[in-house]
């Protein structure tokens, strides 16, 4: 039997190195995960470098790697995507960039990065819309909220370049920065003007929102300056559907991944109670991406909160959630006519609290796979087995060998 499907499983950060409050075992390794030795005893394994050896990836442009679109030709800062994944529609050539709301004291400092944590602020981007103009450089603009503090700004514009700096100060009680061309480029140099004048015509409409004097009588700290940052040109990125002759969707809380999903022409498929956190109703995913399956050729699914462990240097905490997601990973092993991979992005090494180069371990499960001898899904385990060390680059073509839709090379 061929399989037809591909369920693609990544989970975020989850590889480590051996943390000494486990005996020197990696959370993986030290967890207990039934289903997921189940998968690796029943399918082939190996280790990944999701970009090359000794890089260390973002998860964004791990994604883009994962899913075949070279980061080092798509990837030109992480703005654009997080744009697609509030929702505006960017068409390539459109220049993006995250943005935070801030509070800016009175006498002209940045005071709290995120404005207090503040987590409603529809209404003061719906103002920020309406108010500013930015024809006289014959630009149009999107701006829109994110999760909590966050948002994000798209521009559209004759002429405009990504290579600009950021406003934001990185830290608090320090004046907001004037934004520059980090280029001596016409086209950065225009983008950065039309970038601070935002700021400026933002700044006044903020200032004087009734939802800050509200805040401000509560004693909060009014969300009164926008900080942007992570510019990037929009790519044209051929969509997957036409590359791979596959219908596909995405599943993701972080809305920097359903962005990318996004972006290649994967359809965002929303779960009620996701958070991208330890608290997310990753129940809920595998239920979805199985559902989805039924009318889709292609499911992407990202479980994020191991990630967030890592970051936080919580080992014990980290192989916990990894002992929650095998929980409800039981309805994988039994999918027919679909091929599962389980992998991770990068690994997030709880030892140094950031993303690290080292290879993640990978399962491809499902018909026709050749069986190799690896028992159990762990870092060290899957360097044993039959896909030895690929690049992320070369796991889906794997798959789509497997489901037959790999094109031959040569006659
Ligand atoms: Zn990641
Ligand atoms: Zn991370």
């Amino acid at each position: 039997m061929t399989a037809h499907k591909i369920l693609f499983l990544i989970i975020d950060g989850l590889s480590d190195r051996p943390c000494p409050e486990l005996g020197n075992r990696t959370p993986l390794e030290a967890a207990n995960h039934p289903v997921l030795d189940r998968l690796a005893a029943g399918g082939v394994c190996g280790i990944m470098d999701t970009i090359a050896a000794g890089i260390r990836p973002g998860s964004d442009t791990a994604h883009l790697a994962l899913l075949g679109y070279d980061p080092r030709k798509y990837y030109t800062g992480r703005g654009p995507l997080e744009c697609v994944g509030s929702g505006i529609r960017m068409e390539p050539g459109m220049i993006g960039f995250r943005c935070n709301y801030a509070t800016l004291s009175p006498e002209g400092l940045v005071i709290d990065r995120r404005a207090g944590r503040i987590h409603d602020t529809a209404d003061l981007s719906q103002a920020v819309q309406d108010g500013v103009d930015l024809l006289k450089f014959g630009v149009e603009f999107v701006f829109r909220s994110g999760a909590g503090h966050r948002a994000a700004l798209a521009l559209k514009g004759e002429g405009l370049g990504h290579c600009v700096s950021s406003n934001d100060p990185k830290k608090d009680h320090v004046a907001p920065l004037t934004i520059i061309p980090v280029k001596d480029q016409a086209q950065d140099k225009k983008t950065a003007e039309v970038c601070n004048e935002f700021i400026r015509q933002s700044g006044k409409i903020l200032f004087d929102h009734p939802v800050n004097s509200e805040r401000m009588r509560d004693g909060l700290g009014p969300a009164n300056i926008i900080l942007m940052r992570g510019a990037g040109e929009m790519g044209n990125f051929e969509p997957f559907d036409k590359k791979y002759g596959l219908s596909g969707s995405v599943i993701a809380a972080a809305s920097l991944i359903s962005g990318i999903g996004n972006a290649v022409g994967l359809t965002q498929v929303p779960v009620a109670g996701i958070t991208g956190s330890q608290n997310s109703n990753i129940k809920g995913k595998i239920t979805a991406a199985i559902t989805e399956l039924e009318r889709k050729d292609f499911v992407l699914v990202n479980i994020k909160g191991a990630d967030e462990s890592g970051h936080d240097g919580l080992a014990i905490q980290k192989k916990a959630f990894i002992e929650k997601i095998d929980t409800v990973l039981g309805p994988l092993l039994d999918i027919r006519d679909c091929i599962v991979i389980v992998c991770a992005d990068h690994s997030t090494p709880c030892s140094i609290k950031d993303h690290s180069a080292d290879p993640v371990p990978v399962i491809i499960y499902g018909d026709g796979v050749r069986v190799d001898y690896v028992k159990e899904y762990g870092e060290r385990a899957c360097a044993r087995g039959g896909l030895c060390r690929i690049t992320g680059a070369e796991l889906l073509p794997t798959a789509l060998d497997l489901i037959n839709q790999a094109h031959k090379y040569g006659a």
